[in-house]
């Protein structure tokens, strides 16, 4: 019984060949009529209004494509990039016509799940300095600039910035912010659901409340 890893190589050598072969016969016989005959595995002829913008910048367009070996850059295992694999990369997603596959599908893969890890952790780091960056307003004065700062916390999708906004709120104490801890406590109705940021928000605001109450009230 052959593995799957097995059979996969076996289809690779045989496209590998067949395209050697198809490429003998493109020397000596015009593409379009080739496949006329019928259609050609290993073959697709190109659509040349969907490649017009190569032409422009680069003078020759190809009139097909043909099944590719290339090794994988990451791996070293040699991968087919199937005549319809090329033509869907330039004529549908429009790929520049300087690129070409360089990895194999795992690698290609491999790559983006680092590529998003490494952004998401990028995103994490970011806002745990825009926190902190935001709870050490609390021990300076409420000027425009820091209340700006705030009220813009306040709109974040981030929800742990605009609760810090609504402690920042109530460490100043003054008595715009009292308001505006009142109005988040007095909407804790209309917040249903048990995440519900309203509900969230007038706990927030309750707590930070109830920590200025000694001194302003
Ligand atoms: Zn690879």
């Amino acid at each position: 019984m052959k593995s799957n890893k097995q059979r996969r190589t076996e289809i690779k050598a045989r496209r590998i060949e067949r395209a050697a072969a198809l490429e003998a016969r493109l020397r000596v016989q015009d593409a379009r009529k080739l496949s006329a005959e019928g259609p050609l595995q290993g073959l697709e002829l190109a659509d040349k209004s969907r490649l017009v913008r190569y032409n422009a910048m680069y003078g020759d367009m190809p009139d097909f494509y043909l099944d590719q070996a290339y090794i994988c850059r990451d791996c070293g295992a040699e991968e087919v990039w199937t005549a319809k694999q090329q033509k869907w990369w330039y004529e549908t997603a429009q790929g520049s016509v300087y690129s070409q596959a360089v990895r194999c599908r795992a690698c290609r893969q491999a790559r983006r799940a680092l590529r998003v890890a490494a952004s998401a952790h990028a995103g994490a780091n970011l806002l745990r300095e825009e926190v902190t960056r935001l709870r050490a307003l609390a021990s300076g004065k409420p000027t425009p600039e820091p209340q700006a700062q705030v009220e813009a916390a306040l709109q974040s999708k981030w929800r742990s910035l605009r609760v810090v906004a609504i402690e920042v709120m109530g460490c100043w104490g003054g008595p715009e912010q009292i308001a505006q801890l009142e109005a988040f406590v007095a909407g804790r109705s209309r917040g249903h659901g048990y995440r519900s940021w309203e509900r969230e928000a007038a706990d927030v605001a309750t707590r930070a409340l109830a920590r200025g109450a000694r001194v302003y009230r």
